[in-house]
């Protein structure tokens, strides 16, 4: 019997009319194997970055609305060429927008919040056995505005749809053969991973594995989407993601991750009294910027140190906001280090195995590597260091776990 299947192609993966056509076949092929098909497109190769530098010339602070606007162009042109492939070859199919598929968002102009969608368009074009092509990336607010859903945010769009739709499977097409233990582009010896749990994938994911948007997996695991990740270009086999995977218990980390766009701030001492994170944090948490590690140094003479860690792009407005509540924060300065990287390892097993974080910091070590913070929580191991030492340390720390102790 036939199965709905929620196809997502990534950027690389229709980059051209080659590729596009590529595309076509593998959805043509999974139609005509009996299964309703739906496939969420992204925009094609470099197109999203050429918008928003087209948008920097004319107007660096443009509004979000107008950037939303733009941005959303680059998906609709790939269902469309897509759609004209899979004409070319003689089969049924419909292109249709975020807005189309009535695909809703909160108000939250680039990076929104999908908030329902309303099936019905899609399901009556599956019920005329059309194969839909659906924009990635989008959908519209409650003003009837475009929205768009982050960066990466396709994979996001595609899990959603699944989820509503009751799918069988997702699959996720993209440049790599599926989820690796590193980046497959730093690492040249990682290995693919047969499958991994939805918490890990989670972690690898918020951590900077770009593979996934970590929407994307969170929804997957809330509504249990049966969740693939694949190559549009090898046919190899790729990476299920589910809730236990069978090797869960030998492995100890099942990958490491790298997140570049991370800055650190020290406020340098600030007084030793109580308040004083509690100020500091809310003031950030008012303006709406994420802070990630927090280190407290112990307070000596009745001053202490607090240095944490923003996201880069949040850096600029951090520093303003503190530095324009200087006298009620009564900090002596902050120090900034805006090329600092994030390196983690993530696995479900660390838990129950003490010695993994120490292994992780003697191999940095061992690469004269120095860490500038450190977090941990029960299935991830992070440490910030300077973005210079960053792949570096990504080799190393995979090295110690995956190569010279023949783990896994
Ligand atoms: P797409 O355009 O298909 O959405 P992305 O560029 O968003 O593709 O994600 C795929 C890329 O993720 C790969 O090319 C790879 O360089 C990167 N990546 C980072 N970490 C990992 C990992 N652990 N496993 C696989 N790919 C990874
Ligand atoms: N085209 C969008 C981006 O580059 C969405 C996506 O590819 O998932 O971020
Ligand atoms: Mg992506």
């Amino acid at each position: 019997m036939g199965r709905l299947i929620v196809q997502k192609f990534g950027g690389t993966s229709v980059a051209n009319a080659e590729r596009l056509r590529n595309v076509a076949r593998i959805i043509t092929e999974t139609y005509k194997a009996g299964n309703d098909v739906v496939a969420v497109l992204s925009a094609q190769g470099d197109t999203t970055d050429d918008l928003l530098e087209k948008a920097a010339e004319i107007n660096p602070r443009a509004s979000k609305r107008e950037m939303d606007m733009l941005l959303s162009t680059g998906e609709q042109v790939s269902i469309a060429l897509c759609a004209m492939a899979i004409e070319a070859m003689g089969f049924p199919v419909i292109s249709l927008t975020g807005w189309q598929v009535g695909l809703k968002t909160n108000r939250n102009y680039g990076d929104a919040r999908i908030t329902r969608i309303d099936k019905d368009r899609i399901t009556s074009e599956l019920g005329q056995r059309r194969i839909v092509l659906v924009a990635g990336f989008q959908g519209i607010n409650r003003f009837d505005d475009v929205t768009t859903l982050g960066r990466g945010g396709s994979d996001t769009s595609a899990v959603a749809l699944a989820a509503v739709l009751h799918a069988d499977l997702c699959q996720i097409y993209t440049d790599v053969d599926g989820v690796f233990t590193a980046d497959p582009r730093i690492v040249k010896d990682a290995t693919k991973l047969d499958e991994i749990t939805y918490d890990e994938m989670l972690e690898l994911a918020t951590l900077g594995a770009q593979v996934l948007h970590n929407r994307s997996v969170e929804m997957a695991k809330k509504y249990q989407v049966n969740l693939e990740v694949l190559s549009s270009f090898s046919g190899n086999p790729g990476t299920k993601v589910k809730e236990v995977v069978k090797k869960m218990e030998k492995s100890h980390i099942s990958g490491v991750a790298k997140d570049k766009n991370i800055a650190r701030l020290a406020l340098v001492g600030l007084a030793d009294k109580p308040g004083t994170a509690f100020k500091i944090f809310s003031l950030l948490a008012r303006e709406k910027i994420n802070v990630d590690i927090i280190l407290q140094s112990i307070g000596r003479d009745e001053s202490k140190d607090i240095s944490f860690t923003v996201a880069r792009s949040d850096l600029e407005r951090a520093t303003e906001i503190l530095e324009r509540h200087h006298e009620s924060l009564g900090f002596k300065r902050i120090e900034v280090n805006a090329k600092s990287a994030k390196v983690s390892i993530v696995g479900a097993g660390m838990v129950n195995s003490p010695g993994v974080a120490a292994k992780m910091f003697e191999a940095l070590y061992d690469a004269g590597i120095n860490i500038n913070m450190i977090s941990t929580s029960e299935i991830k191991v992070s440490v910030l260091v300077d973005e210079s030492d960053a792949d570096r340390a990504v080799q190393v720390i995979h090295n110690r776990f995956f190569r010279e102790f023949g783990q896994r």
